[in-house]
């Protein structure tokens, strides 16, 4: 396999372009890093833009939700979507407006969305969901009814073309304007997992699971997703 997405002038970066790449390694990390994602896509001409839960297996993305999703059931014979995922990193504040900026890392991916009709396959793509964000927990849970999977829709998508972007630096003000007594400054963003809310009908006998041991109050959300996606997937599939 290719370490590098197959360019085009869908996913050529033009602007900026050196803040772009189209590696492999480098759209699999912020994808990763994410539990989120914005799905674009054309229905009847009208665009929409929706966010949602998404994960990664190899070169395969997928996402889930009701049945009776008009996202899922017009993506799910096949409609091209371009998905996305966003890491705000930090705010610039320059000496001019026209030089501020926010670091970040951002991926686009763009495939042919489709169902996951077959039964085995829908139920693992579930289960694997599950596991991806939370280690170990989906063999802990009450089953999947009947009822419940045929609620729940499964789509996903082979990554055909994917690009990069990442800025990653601090103030960058013109020369003639640095002298100037104006306020500059970058503020890391940052955002993290609070303390646990436990429900309070849970029977007093259930202890915290071992999986969950990565959830700890102001663990970067960034990371633990990684750690959790390695722990699911850890392999030779990148
Ligand atoms: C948090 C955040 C805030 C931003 N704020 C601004 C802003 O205020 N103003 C602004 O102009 N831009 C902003 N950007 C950058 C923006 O995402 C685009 O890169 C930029 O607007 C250029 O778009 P374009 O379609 O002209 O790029 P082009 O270079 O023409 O896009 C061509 C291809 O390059 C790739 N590409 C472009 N942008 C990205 C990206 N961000 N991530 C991954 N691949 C990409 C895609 O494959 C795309 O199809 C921001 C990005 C992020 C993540």
């Amino acid at each position: 396999m290719s370490a590098t997405y197959p360019v085009s002038e869908r996913n050529r970066v033009r602007r900026l372009h050196e803040r772009g790449c189209h590696d492999h390694e480098a759209v699999h990390a912020i994808l990763d890093a994410a539990m989120l994602c914005h799905i674009a896509y054309v229905i009847d001409g009208q665009p929409y833009c929706t966010p949602t839960a998404f994960w990664r297996e190899g070169e395969h993305l997928y996402w889930h939700g009701s049945s009776a999703s008009r996202m899922l059931r017009a993506q799910g014979p096949g409609l091209p979507v371009c998905l996305t995922v966003t890491h705000l990193d930090g705010l610039v504040l320059a000496r001019s407006a026209f030089n501020h900026s926010v670091n970040y890392r951002s991926a686009m991916c763009f495939g042919t969305a489709r169902f996951i009709d077959d039964l085995e396959e829908k139920v693992r793509a579930l289960d694997a969901m599950i596991d991806r964000f939370y280690p170990g927990r989906n063999v802990t849970l009450r089953p999947t009814t009947a009822q419940e999977l045929k609620a729940t829709a499964v789509v996903g998508m082979t990554i055909e073309q994917a690009s990069a972007k990442v800025r990653a630096k601090g103030v960058a003000d013109d020369e003639e304007d640095l002298g100037l007594p104006i306020y500059a400054a970058c503020f890391p963003v940052t955002q993290v997992i609070g303390p646990a809310e436990p429900c309070p009908h849970m029977p007093a006998e259930v202890s915290y699971p071992p999986g969950l041991a990565g959830y700890t109050p102001d663990r970067r959300l960034d990371e633990l997703m990684t750690e959790t996606s390695q722990m699911s997937y850890p392999k030779a599939d990148d």
